[in-house]
């Protein structure tokens, strides 16, 4: 399904940064006002990423400013029409460069870090479509929409709350969001393990203490338990993980 970016065609000599992330929904606000906080909204407010908002609506056809309409052959539900949604989209093209353009779908590839690290990475511009009621025409998909993504194995409402997981996890990739990167390379899932726990003050809460090796200040014994402790709780809590860590590293000659 996905279309090989152009970006892809040069990836060889060059990174791209996301830039730009625009939504084409039903409700925009609520996609706004859900990324106006914390490090997304300071992100936005300092340039390093740009968020558009486009309102299918305001492409409708009509005087009732409808979007959507029974499915041919029958069956429940209402669809958002081809029409609509390709002017719609037509209209966040700039300068003939269409962006990278994702339907939310349960249909979708499921998205995870790995995913995400790549497309910050490939594309400047990515465009959510955020389908809404039964979906979507089929022929607005195949002409123009790149590829699918899921957020899981789940039915929302709308695409509106996937498109709004995906770019958090999106701009927190991009360099410079999060202040001290080392946060951002040592979080779960990065390397493929879980993190180990973590600890601040108090010493001692309700009778627990801190690991006593967390406050030897020696490095390498630091770094031997958090490693020690992230193996055990990858392979405790996401065996899934654990068995495609145990794998890679089986095959790293
Ligand atoms: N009838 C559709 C089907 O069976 O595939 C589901 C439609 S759902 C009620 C409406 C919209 O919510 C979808 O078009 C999609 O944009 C979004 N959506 C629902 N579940 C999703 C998921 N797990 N991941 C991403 N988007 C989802």
């Amino acid at each position: 399904m996905r279309k090989e970016p152009k970006a892809i065609a040069f990836g060889f000599f060059f990174k791209m940064a996301l830039k730009k992330i625009t939504f084409l929904s039903l409700f925009p606000q609520a996609i706004d006002q859900a990324l106006s906080h914390s490090l997304v909204g300071k992100a936005r407010a300092a340039g390093q990423i740009t968020l558009e908002f486009i309102q299918i609506r305001d492409f409708a056809k009509d005087k009732h400013r409808s979007v959507d309409d029974t499915c041919y052959g029958g069956g429940a539900g209402m669809l958002l029409r081809a029409d609509v949604l390709f002017d719609a989209w037509s209209s966040a093209i700039e300068g003939g460069v269409r962006p990278h353009t994702v339907l939310l779908s349960p249909q979708g590839r499921l998205l995870n870090q790995d995913l995400a690290k790549d497309w910050s990475s490939s594309f400047e511009h990515i465009l959510f479509v955020c389908g809404h009621y039964e979906g979507v025409d089929e022929r607005f998909i195949e002409s123009c929409v790149d590829e699918e993504l899921s957020i899981g194995d789940y039915i929302l409402t709308g695409g509106e709350f996937g498109a709004v997981i995906a770019s958090d996890v999106l701009i927190r990739l991009i360099p410079g969001v999060v202040g001290n990167s080392d946060s951002v390379s040592t979080d779960s899932l990065e390397g493929g393990l879980l993190k180990a726990p973590q600890y601040t003050r108090p010493l001692e809460f309700r009778g627990a203490k801190v690991p006593e090796v967390l406050l030897s200040g020696n490095h390498k014994k630091i770094e031997d338990w958090r490693r020690e402790r992230a193996l055990e709780r990858t392979r405790a809590k996401r065996p899934d993980l654990d068995q495609a860590y145990q794998l890679k590293k089986v095959k790293k000659p």
